[in-house]
């Protein structure tokens, strides 16, 4: 962990820094959008003169373009473990591919409340067909049993969960879900997210239905997601968007609509999106294991041990039995106001991190009064270098408060 796992685009940037002079960039915002492999952006390169129109081109750069972004389809496919008779639809990113899927689930979906808001708002509120949240326990193994009790009072389409979450990292154990959900006649749905850009998912392997992330988390930020899983509910649900490519003939009156990934991807799709995460995900594939995870759990190690040292640091935790979480990790700080402190970060010492509810309002509730915290989350470009740099900037934040030129109008900390 000395060292990045697999160079990024913008590893070695320098930013200006408040009061003059400048800093190395420190990214500790991989889990809002993660930087390109530097492998992704020398393929973008080569295929861009190529780039055109897929499908219904007859151009040589057409048919280049076209094979290029089937053959991603296999990519994809292949690496989460696609079974024979699963799809996988290209979409802008996880939110429409969530969207996408609650669009076709025949039925209710039970979901939990630690969820991202792109896997809460498409099942509830406006529009949704109906869904039934579950309340997380203080434990995973007793979230397992609550999740239980409830297919099992009532039966339900889809039991729909994060992966890991985006704003502690911990992970849900996937093979024992889908067993729940198998049990009681439901069907799977990950929201991969945070999961895909740090953990390997098997969908065969691990009995999850339905897997949806985006390009830009998983070192290919160029805007395509996917949407992989069965089938049958994908044929039989109206067509996401309509319009060219989704049809085999069309008359004044009406369509023939086209079965498979097309039927949901109607207009010119992402070509070099889809491309970049294609080739993201071969890098990923191709490092070991181990090493990947050893790489990110050290950084974790590090980040923890280094933040429980501080006074009034506070790291968030949904569960008290969770293990092994992934590269992103937020925290409260007592009498401090997270905008306060990532303003103070990035200004004063040229360090990316997120603040706020993180998209997970109901969880915020739940682990911090709503109030918001400060999130630090990293992944293969990132380095002790990285961690230990956040560390040294909150200790010294800490003991001297920020230099001066803050103030807060309306609530809200500004430069
Ligand atoms: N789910 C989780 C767990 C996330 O972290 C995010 C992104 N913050 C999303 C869904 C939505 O992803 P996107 O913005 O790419 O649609």
């Amino acid at each position: 962990s000395d060292c990045p796992l697999l160079p990024v685009v913008g590893g070695e940037l320098s930013v200006p820094l408040q009061g003059g002079g400048e800093a190395r960039a420190v990214n500790l915002d991989y889990a809002a959008s993660a930087p390109a492999l530097e492998s992704v952006a020398t393929h973008l390169s080569e295929v861009l003169p190529y780039y055109s129109s897929v499908h219904r081109g007859a151009g040589y750069a057409s048919q280049v373009s076209t094979a290029a972004y089937e053959h991603a389809r296999d990519i994809v496919g292949g690496f989460v473990g696609a079974r024979v008779g699963d799809a996988v639809v290209f979409t802008r990113n996880t939110t429409d591919a969530l969207g996408l899927l609650a669009s076709a689930v025949p039925g209710e979906t039970v979901l939990l409340d630690i969820e991202h808001h792109a896997n809460l708002l498409p099942w509830s509120a406006e529009g949704g067909r109906g869904a039934r949240v579950v309340q997380a326990g203080q434990t995973i193994a007793e979230t397992l049993l609550l999740v239980e009790a409830e297919l099992q009072a009532r039966p339900a389409a889809l039991l729909t969960v994060t992966g890991a979450s985006n704003v502690t990292g911990e992970t849900l154990p996937l093979r024992r879900l889908a067993t729940i959900a198998h049990r009681h006649g439901a069907r799977l749905a990950v929201d991969g997210a945070q999961l895909v850009p740090h953990r390997r998912v098997d969908l065969a392997f691990d009995g999850v239905d339905y897997l949806a992330f985006s390009g830009h988390k998983t070192y290919a930020p160029f805007g395509a997601g996917v949407l992989v899983g069965r089938r049958d509910w994908l044929d039989a649900a109206p067509p996401y968007l309509r319009g060219g490519g989704a049809v085999t003939s069309v008359t004044l009156d009406g369509a023939a609509w086209r079965l498979g990934p097309a039927r949901h991807e109607a207009g010119s799709p992402n070509v070099l999106g889809v491309v970049a995460l294609a080739r993201a995900i071969q890098a990923i594939d191709a490092l070991d294991d181990a090493e990947w995870h050893d790489h990110e759990s050290a950084l974790r190690e590090r980040l923890l041990t280094g933040l429980e040292a501080l006074p009034r640091v506070h790291v968030n935790r949904i569960f008290s039995d969770s293990v092994d979480p992934v590269g992103v990790v937020s925290f409260h700080i007592d009498g401090l106001d997270a905008r306060l402190a990532a303003l103070v970060l990035s200004a004063e010492w040229g360090i990316a991190v997120r603040d706020g509810r993180f998209c997970a309002h109901p969880l915020l509730e739940r682990i911090g009064q709503g109030k918001a915290a400060v999130r630090a989350s990293f992944g293969l470009g990132s380095s002790t270098a990285d961690v230990d740099a956040l560390l040294h900037a909150l200790s010294e934040l800490l003991e001297n408060g920020p230099a001066a030129g803050y103030s807060e109008v309306d609530g809200q900390w500004q430069l």
